[in-house]
Order: C-alpha cells, then structure tokens, then sequence
C-alpha cells in the first residue's frame, strides 16, 4: 500500500489568484493575477511535504463563458510561473458543471474523491483552504480541518488574511 501523504487542497479564486468580478470568471491568462505570497506560500508546502491540490468550481464553462481548453491553458501558464520560482502544484481538479447537476461541486466532496484516486490522502493531517463557505463546508463534508483565507467564516477551524500566513501556520503546526 502506498504510503499516505499529507495534502493541502486550495480554492482557486480568491485564496490563489484575484476573483473575478462577481458573476464573472477568469476566462483568459491575462485574467490570472497572483495574489501577493501565494508563491512563497505554494513552495512552503512543497518543501514541507505537504501535497498541493486545487479543487475549483468553473461554472463559467457550463456556461460557456469558456472552454475547458482554455482553462488548460491558463493553468499550465499559471504552473509555468509557479516552476520559475521553484514551486509547484500536485494536482488540479476541476468542477465544470452547473449548480445542481453533479456530485463534484463544492460543498459536494467529488473532487476529493477525484484525488484520491491519485493521492492516498491522510485527512488527519490533510487541510482544505478557501475564501467561500461552500469551500469551508467542502472540507468539513469530506472530513479535514478548514481555514478561511480572506474573509472570515465562522465555520471554518481556522482564520487567516491569506494563503502565505495559512501556509505557516500549517507547516509550524
Ligand atoms: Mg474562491
Ligand atoms: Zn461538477
């Protein structure tokens, strides 16, 4: 059996990258902007053993707003940037779908269950990150211990401004 690994699962929007305006996504690379420290936040997990895994819900392309190429293509851009600086993402699973139609969107656990296909996850020492209730529900539904980044949510074990002060947090335990 394969040894069980430590994972970070990241939100996407808002714990990553800038959100989009409200009801409108991030269609385009150009779109993409970094939040301030998420590289150094990314590659402090990385270098502390800790698997970093995007679950993120894109409406956008059941809306067709945008093609799940062209989240592709932002993606690889985005793990481009994240290689120049010595960091880099596990894995990235995506919800396309509309509301209502699926079992991955969060606060549903699908995507969680995509990677433990991949990843044989120890939730004990497992953390799910977000700046939205239902990625905050998410993580409780599928059995890890949540940190709101951004916003805080009462619901949530944990509270941080952003992903760099959660990321320490994490690995100083
Ligand atoms: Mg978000
Ligand atoms: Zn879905």
């Amino acid at each position: 059996m394969n040894k069980r690994v430590k994972v970070v699962f990241l939100d996407r929007d808002g714990v990553i990258n800038a959100k989009a305006p409200e009801g409108d996504y991030i269609k385009s690379w150009k779109e993409f902007h970094f939040l301030p420290g998420v590289i150094n936040a990314i590659r402090l997990l990385n270098d502390n053993n800790y698997r970093a895994i995007i679950i993120t819900n894109q409406r956008g392309i059941a809306r067709h707003l945008m093609t799940m190429q062209d989240l592709h293509v932002i993606h690889s851009s985005m793990e481009d940037v994240l290689q120049r600086y010595g960091a880099h993402i596990d894995g990235i699973y995506v919800c396309p779908h509309e509301k209502g139609t699926c079992h991955c969107r969060k606060p549903d656990i699908g995507l969680f269950l995509q990677a433990e296909q991949e990843f044989p996850v120890d939730k004990s020492k497992s953390w799910m990150v977000g700046d939205s209730e239902s990625d905050i529900e998410a993580g409780r539904n599928y059995g890890i211990r949540t940190i709101a980044v951004a916003n805080p949510i009462p619901l949530a074990d944990e509270q941080f401004p952003n992903l760099l002060s959660a990321a320490y947090f994490i690995v100083n335990g």
